[in-house]
């Protein structure tokens, strides 16, 4: 996996693949933020684990992403509170601010070194998006009681956000940032010092299922009590009633060139991360090298845009002006796993298998909430991740064939609301 991300860091030591016949309480497929956060609330809670990665830890969407930490999940909360009770919206709304409050704890905790910068802000294009905001903040501070929000325009946007492409923001000192793939990889540390056994290479071909699972790799199968399914937008048909509930859709970051200490603060004096209102939105923020680092578009297709270094570039050109000679020294994608309803889909089945996926873009803070309610099922507490089970999901129309044309055509409307 070819980004800024692991251009950045020195190589790791491999992980061995899985070879022949081992046991353990749980084998937690996919080495991601989710997988890892699992494994190392249930090292924590005294099981044995076994994590597998078809790749390498933080392949998939949590070491390509754009490492910002936001409250709340992609369907926003009224939508949320329709799908579940009043109590439930509201367990699930204090449980996200809980999902970055634990992010921040885990990197303290386990001394990992990865860029953490404070400091949120989502940015409205347009009046109707402004006063989208407006009603964002009261609702949340008069429903949710989270009111450390700050509404600006003006200088005071200026301030986070030095580009004439907005007209208001929404603050969130409590939201950040950080480099994704450090973080991962620092998680798989972690996990491991706590007992897990990690094995990269070694993608779960097939599940015996049922109250002894069985997990087999090209070379090994894995006798568990409990199979964790992490594998979310490239776990692909092994569950197929997991697999038909959500959609790969591709999205892309490019790298600027190292803008200097000077420019960078010019562009985003706060450091803030940033992200617009748009339903295929821009998001962006500087890396601690200084370069921005600056994602949008979106694929419903399993194959990249063309030109993509050149209309990201354009993209971020329309943004800051100022940056229009700013080479792009990276391009890459990743996919995010994305429901029909836009809500988290975490769960069990067959009573021994549990899982977590449809994060839809917005996932890592609520991949570690993930990690920690499966964990609390697994020893003995299933209150939250019922109170999840609880949140209705359907399959996507069309199939594994048709859907991607079906969800096209849905989401040419929100296209063209960006527009207006
Ligand atoms: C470009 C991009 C930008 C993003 N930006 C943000 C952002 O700024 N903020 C935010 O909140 N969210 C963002 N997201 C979403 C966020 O990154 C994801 O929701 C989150 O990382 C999902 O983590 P995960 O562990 O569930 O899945 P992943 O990180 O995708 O990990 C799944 C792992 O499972 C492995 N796997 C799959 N199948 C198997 C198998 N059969 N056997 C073994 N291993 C398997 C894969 O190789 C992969 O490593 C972004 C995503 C992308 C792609």
């Amino acid at each position: 996996m070819r980004s800024y991300y692991a251009a950045s860091v020195p190589a790791s030591a491999p992980a061995p693949p899985l070879v022949g016949e081992q046991r353990c309480d749980v084998c937690v497929v996919g080495a991601g933020l989710t997988g890892l956060t699992a494994a190392l609330e249930l090292a924590a809670r005294g099981f044995d684990v076994i994590v597998l990665e078809a790749h390498t830890v933080g392949w998939g969407a949590s070491g390509r992403s754009g490492g910002q930490l936001i409250f709340g999940y992609a369907c926003d909360m009224p939508a949320l509170a329709r799908l579940v009770t009043p109590e439930d919206a509201r367990r699930l709304w204090d449980w996200s601010l809980e999902a970055v409050a634990d992010v921040r704890a885990r990197v303290v905790r386990h001394a990992i070194d990865c860029d953490w910068a404070d400091g949120q802000i989502h940015v409205a294009l347009k009046p109707r998006q402004r006063d989208e905001l407006r009603e964002w903040q009261a609702l949340l501070a008069r429903a949710y009681g989270y009111d450390g929000l700050e509404f600006v325009a003006g200088d005071a946007l200026a301030a986070h956000v030095a580009s004439p492409r907005y007209c208001a923001g929404l603050y969130d000192p409590r939201g950040a940032h950080l480099h994704p793939l450090k973080y991962v990889r620092g998680l798989a540390g972690a996990a491991r010092e706590a007992g897990v056994r990690l094995h990269e290479q070694s993608r779960a071909l097939r599940i015996a299922r049922g109250a002894a699972p069985v997990v087999h790799t090209g070379a090994g199968q894995v006798h568990c009590r409990y199979v964790v399914l992490a594998g979310n937008a490239y776990l692909g048909p092994l569950v197929p009633e997991l697999d038909r509930r959500i959609m790969p859709v591709g999205t892309y970051i490019v790298a600027s060139a190292p803008l200097g200490a000077a420019l960078a603060a010019r562009c985003l004096p706060t450091n803030a991360a940033v992200t617009d209102l748009n339903f295929v939105l821009d998001y962006f923020r500087c890396s601690a090298d200084h370069r921005m680092l600056f994602g949008g578009r979106v694929s419903y297709s399993k194959i990249p845009p063309p030109n993509l270094s050149g209309s990201m570039r354009a993209r971020m050109r329309r943004v800051f002006p100022q940056l229009a000679a700013v080479p792009i020294d990276h391009a890459w994608g990743g996919y995010v796993d994305i429901t029909l309803n836009r809500a988290p889909d975490f769960g069990r089945l067959d009573g021994t298998l549990y899982y977590a996926q449809g994060f839809s873009g917005h996932g890592m803070a609520t991949t570690g909430l993930a990690g920690r309610v499966i964990a609390e099922a697994l020893a003995g507490d299933a209150t939250r991740l019922d109170v999840f089970a609880r949140i209705p999901h359907r399959d996507f129309p069309g199939g594994r064939w048709l859907r991607t044309p079906s969800l096209v055509l849905a989401m040419l409307y929100y296209r063209l609301r960006d527009w207006l």
